[in-house]
């Protein structure tokens, strides 16, 4: 499997395992009816997984901290990474398997 949906309290998430910085990425799409917060739009797909819009996540890490951008479109279970990426800018990629 390439991604998996779970809720937590009133937000459903879709992890996967990032093809570009390597790490989980938890995403909301789903919230409970009224329920302030972002999410993202998914097609229910966990095995090519398609969300809108864009996902960039901003981090420093490090000592010293050193700033790291992961950015990409996910599009029926491939990332495509945005030029701000600093892991694997502009690149295509599919998602590898989801081993939790
Ligand atoms: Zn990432």
């Amino acid at each position: 499997m390439k991604s998996r949906a779970f809720t937590v309290e009133e937000v459903t998430y879709l992890r996967f395992k990032c093809a570009g910085c390597d790490l989980p990425h938890d995403i909301p799409v789903k919230r409970l009816e009224g329920a302030r917060g972002v999410r993202w739009d998914w097609n229910n797909n966990e095995e090519a997984p398609t969300l809108t819009p864009s996902c960039k996540t901003v981090w420093n890490y490090g000592s010293p901290p050193r700033g790291s951008i992961c950015h990409f479109t996910l599009t029926d279970g491939v990332q495509q990474f945005h030029a701000d990426d600093t892991s694997k800018p502009n690149q295509l990629l599919p998602l590898p398997e989801l081993v939790e």
